[in-house]
């Protein structure tokens, strides 16, 4: 304790003083009190921040709360967007494939069991979370199979256009119109020069010699003048799928033996070679060997000539 000094005017200087009994106990406990309060008032300032922190912890949790739902909300619409396209699909499917059985394989199965995300709880939100992670898991096996769905509708496709691009179905030849005059049809007829009744296996188009003639799909060159039956300048094209079709009486051959050709590009010019009283184009489709009306395999040339 420190010591008191006083003033002696007499004397003119400062002696020490010694504190009475009731002195002493009073500064004692002003001391004390002194104490006390600024311990209480500490106190009070760590409950006041404590009691902040809790509330801006709900606050916190509340907003997390209302954003997850959100985030489900969105979850649900694109796994409903999901179900949709894969219908949609499904429908696809059947329509331009016919594959009815295949699509079983692709049925969404979304029975999910708790056990893989056991380890969430405990949390105020637990549920929230994992019913999150489930919709989250749901949603990525829809877009999987949707995605191996479209995958095979490709290759699919990709296989029917394939066929489509190797089955005849155009004109061999630049007609706008087709007439009794311009047009000798499939089927028996009295043959032009031998003047009997003869099967007709492919049809006659009046044209001017040279005239380009244009592969009626796509294929390979399988023959060159390779015939003696009256065909003249001839080719023969394989289309690979069980058709053939042949371009008779040709002026000229633009085409090789086993070479590549597209549907509607040049192979011959028309002429009068062969057996053939006049100019034209004689055109064969057969299919598996067998001789079919290529009237029913007409379509406009325009579109594929180049
Ligand atoms: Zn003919």
């Amino acid at each position: 304790m420190k010591d008191l000094y006083e003033y002696d005017k007499n004397l003119l200087i400062y002696k020490k003083r010694v504190l009475t009994k009731k002195e002493r106990v009073l500064k004692i406990v002003k001391n004390v009190i002194l104490t006390i309060g600024i311990i209480s008032l500490i106190n009070q300032v760590l409950i006041s921040s404590s009691f902040i922190n809790v509330i801006k912890n709900k606050i916190e949790l509340l907003i997390m709360k209302n954003e997850y739902n959100k985030i489900n909300n969105k979850i649900n619409e694109s796994s409903i967007s999901m179900n949709k396209l894969f219908v949609i699909n499904e429908n696809i499917y059947k329509a331009l494939f016919n594959l009815y059985n295949i699509t079983n394989f692709f049925k969404l199965n979304g029975s999910y069991t708790d056990n893989k995300y056991e380890f969430i709880k405990n949390f105020e939100e637990s549920d929230l979370i994992k019913n999150t992670h489930k919709n989250i898991d749901l949603l990525l096996s829809k877009l999987k199979i949707n995605s191996i769905f479209l995958n095979t509708f490709e290759d699919s496709l990709n296989q029917k256009i394939n066929v489509c691009n190797f089955t005849p179905s155009i004109n061999p030849i630049k007609i706008p119109y087709i007439t009794s005059k311009t047009f000798s049809p499939f089927g028996l007829r009295i043959h032009p020069i031998y003047n009997i009744l003869l099967m007709h296996e492919g049809i006659d188009i009046s044209a001017k010699t040279g005239t380009a003639v244009y592969a009626t799909a796509d294929g390979y060159i399988d023959c060159v003048n390779c015939s003696n039956t009256g065909y003249g300048n001839h080719i023969i094209i394989d289309h690979k799928n069980g058709y053939e079709t042949i371009y008779a009486h040709l002026s000229k051959i633009v085409v090789k033996k086993d070479q590549f050709v597209k549907r509607g590009e040049v192979i011959g010019l028309v002429g009068v070679t062969g057996n053939t009283t006049c100019e034209h184009l004689h055109y064969e489709l057969r299919s598996n060997n067998l001789p079919i009306n290529p009237e029913n395999y007409f379509g406009d040339v325009y579109n594929y000539i180049k």
